[in-house]
């Protein structure tokens, strides 16, 4: 991921090196090789448009300052930049005053979102949580198993409607079969009694935005008032991500991001897009599909990575 991105980037700063001083037509030639370095890597036109902006302004206006440069400048403020568009400071968790702390990961159909949550599992009982996953996606005929397999290797117990349990997997007695809303209530209402502190809510995707899944999604939010809607984004999907991003916000809300398949070697306009577009923070990144391939997204050192 970001590959080309960044080896675009590298070279348009490497050609400023030789230079004493920039002139404002130095400038704009970089900021047009910027500009198209984002377009042709996917990144939004809205969020290219604002961030090239920013990059002009500060750039014609700094200050020729003795420790930098005028090319390790524009490298800075290129990194400033990203990190900004990439949603600023890093965002942890938040957690309910009152556990248990309710998680609903809402995406479309293979972001992604049961492998997350088995790795969101695996993180949280590694810090200390007491998580349980909740089989709330009734859409795919082997969701629910595929849920049971990954909270099996995470370590961490599934709460899963009858019938779909898998044969000889260990899982706690579910909710009517059919119903996800009664799924996703039964299994927060487990939790609450078993005393888990936190429920991670899986639920259906489909392969476009569609209403009725929308609506799902919004029954079960509804049912279960989560602390945090994750959305799942598949960072491979380009300039497809703003706009089901933002039928998402429209249709559930979430209250932050998570990029999976960052590992792909897509240009990474998505990454580049969500949080700018949608005003999310992105909380996590899926980098594989092993559930170690996971972490804590940290706007500033993707930043460093790009521009590395
Ligand atoms: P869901 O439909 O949103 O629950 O998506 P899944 O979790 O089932 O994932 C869809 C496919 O993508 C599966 O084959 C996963 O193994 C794969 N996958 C999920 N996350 C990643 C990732 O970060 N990197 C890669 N390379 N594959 C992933």
């Amino acid at each position: 991921m970001f590959a080309t991105l960044s080896d675009r980037l590298t070279s348009t700063f490497k050609n400023l090196r030789s230079k004493g001083r920039l002139s404002e037509a130095d400038i704009d030639a970089t900021v047009r090789e910027i500009r198209r370095a984002l377009l042709d890597a996917d990144v939004a036109v809205t969020v290219v448009r604002e961030f090239t902006g920013k990059v002009r302004e500060r750039a014609l206006s700094a200050e020729v300052s003795g420790a930098l440069n005028p090319a390790q400048q524009v490298v800075k403020i290129v990194n400033d930049e990203l990190v900004s568009v990439l949603g600023g400071d890093q965002r942890p968790l938040r957690f309910a005053k009152t556990p248990p702390t309710v998680i609903l990961l809402a995406g479309l159909q293979g972001a992604g979102k049961t492998t997350l949550a088995g790795k969101l599992a695996q993180h949280l009982r590694e810090k200390g949580h007491t998580p349980l996953l909740v089989a709330a996606d009734l859409q795919r005929p082997n969701a629910v198993t595929q849920l049971q397999v990954v909270g099996e290797r995470a370590g961490v117990p599934v709460f899963a409607p009858h019938p779909g349990a898998q044969e000889g997997a260990e899982h706690l007695p579910g909710a009517s079969a059919g119903d996800p809303v009664a799924v996703a209530r039964d299994g927060v209402a487990t939790a609450r009694s078993r005393q888990h502190d936190v429920v991670i809510v899986d639920t259906a995707g489909r392969l476009g935005v569609d209403a009725e899944m929308m609506q799902q999604a919004a029954d079960i939010r509804d049912a279960v008032q989560p602390d945090e809607i994750l959305f799942v984004i598949d960072a491979m999907i380009g300039q497809d991500a703003v706009t089901t991003a933002q039928a998402f916000a429209d249709g559930v809300g979430f209250t932050g991001v998570v990029l999976s398949k960052l590992d792909g070697d897509a240009r990474g306009g998505a990454a580049l897009s969500v949080a700018s577009v949608t005003g999310r923070p992105i909380l996590f990144a899926s980098t594989g599909e092993k559930l170690t391939d996971f972490e804590v997204f940290h706007p500033d050192r993707m930043a460093g990575r790009i521009l590395d």
